[in-house]
């Protein structure tokens, strides 16, 4: 529980725009394009853009592909890009240099990193086969498990831990790795990683971080926790861009210990030999696959440097208010409306969103994104607003309750345009 004294809220419009204009962060929201009469509350499923990324890839297109043509890939560093955009990433997850790199899906370092993890322990501990998550967990996570066992047959099984149900109950001498994520997406509920890896160790298992709704909107140290694996999306906080690739950290002490099984000759020690046999690089470069997204990965150090730029502590501080301010101002207005919040109250336990759940959560969002105020929905029916400091301001938060109570009170969700699904919520 954190227990410093913290400063109300604003508690007028006004005291939100001097908020605002003392905010020492406030100048971050120029390195972002947004459009105007919009307020993003989605950076934590599709971060903003920033404002450099379209001469990043006029340069990669224009210059580095079309005049540079295959010579780019030593000319123009694309060989290295997914170790060096990973060296910069790892500074803001704890992690040191050479064991970060940028690539594939969250979906498929997930399963890369639950290999290795499986491996490491059949190699130890054969008795170990049990794979635990959350039921609560975002799906991938719990599919990809599930994929990995059923590939591997004899025995491997997936354990999810139910809501409510302490992570101790799952663990015991069977386990062989724990995929927990660090911030549910749905809730906001955030895990103290640190304890929560001595547990998992203390068991005799090894622990999978996903990292999507942390990295670049909680401080996280990798290292300090003595974490195993770790995996995360950087198009989410990162601001990367619309599927940029993935990032994998895999711990120094684990690197070499096996292959894992997408053993493509990205990963391989020599891969322009092009050997008849696979032999794995030494270090973080085993986790690649096959040929790199160039375009799309080059984007993702746009938003890094802007990240890189800012302070993770005041980011940290900034995110707290800005919820706490969504929460107190929700909470002054709720009346009888039948909105409940599923986002932990106690900071130490909260991420970077608030969400709360409402029987037509789903046509309520539609009302809001329909005045610009953009978040999204999650079943079952959960409102979620994002919160990213280096985008959103205080008035920005105002603003948005204010909308979300016009639409509540005059019943302006209760419409036919706003009840059809669309494909992607
Ligand atoms: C967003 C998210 C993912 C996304 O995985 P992709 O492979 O990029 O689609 C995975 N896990 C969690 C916890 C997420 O929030």
């Amino acid at each position: 529980m954190d227990t410093a004294p913290q400063p109300a809220p604003p508690a007028t419009r006004e005291a939100c725009v001097a908020a605002d204009a003392a905010d020492p962060l406030r100048r971050f929201r120029d390195d972002f394009l947004l459009p105007d009469g919009v307020i993003y509350l989605d950076g934590n499923s599709l971060g903003a853009r920033p404002r450099t990324s379209p001469g990043v890839a006029a340069r990669v297109i224009e210059q580095e592909w079309g005049t540079g043509l295959i010579r780019s890939w030593n000319t123009a560093g694309w060989f290295e890009l997914p170790g060096r955009l990973g060296d910069k990433l790892a500074t803001l997850i704890g992690a040191g240099p050479g064991e970060v790199v940028v690539t594939d899906t969250t979906s498929l370092n997930l399963f890369k990193s639950l290999a290795a993890a499986l491996r490491i322990q059949q190699a130890q501990d054969p008795a170990r086969k049990v794979i635990v998550t959350e039921r609560d967990n975002f799906p991938t996570d719990i599919y990809m498990a599930e994929g990995i066992a059923d590939f591997l047959g004899r025995g491997y099984t997936v354990r999810l831990i139910d809501e409510g149900q302490p992570l101790e109950a799952a663990l015991g001498g069977d386990v062989a790795v724990v995929a927990l994520s660090h911030v549910n997406y749905r809730t906001g509920a955030m895990w103290d990683m640190a304890s929560t890896t001595s547990l998992v160790h203390d068991a005799g298992a090894l622990v999978v971080w996903d990292l999507a709704h942390a990295a670049g909107a909680v401080p996280v140290d990798l290292r300090a926790a003595g974490a195993d694996f770790a995996v995360g999306c950087t198009y989410k906080y990162l601001n990367g861009g619309p599927g940029s690739p993935a990032f994998i950290w895999v711990n120094a002490r684990h690197q070499d210990r096996f292959w894992q099984p997408l053993s493509g000759w990205w990963g391989h020690a020599r891969p322009f030999a092009m050997e008849d046999s696979y032999e794995p690089v030494a270090g973080i470069g085993r986790f690649l696959c096959g040929t790199q997204p160039v375009v799309s990965m080059a984007l993702v150090e746009c938003g890094l440097d802007v990240s890189l730029a800012a302070d993770m502590g005041a980011v940290r501080e900034k995110s707290l208010a800005l919820t706490d301010l969504f929460i107190s101002l929700v909470q002054a207005r709720r009346g009888s409306h039948p909105l409940e919040l599923v986002t932990p109250l106690d900071r130490a336990r909260r991420g970077s969103h608030v969400s709360y759940a409402h029987p037509d959560g789903y046509a309520i969002m539609q009302a809001l994104i329909s005045r610009g105020v953009i978040g999204d929905y999650r079943e079952p029916q959960v409102l979620r607003f994002g919160v990213t400091p280096l985008y959103l301001g205080y008035a920005d938060v105002w603003d948005a309750v204010d909308a979300l109570f016009d639409i509540l009170d005059n019943r302006l969700w209760d419409a036919p345009q706003f009840r059809e699904r669309l494909q992607v919520t």
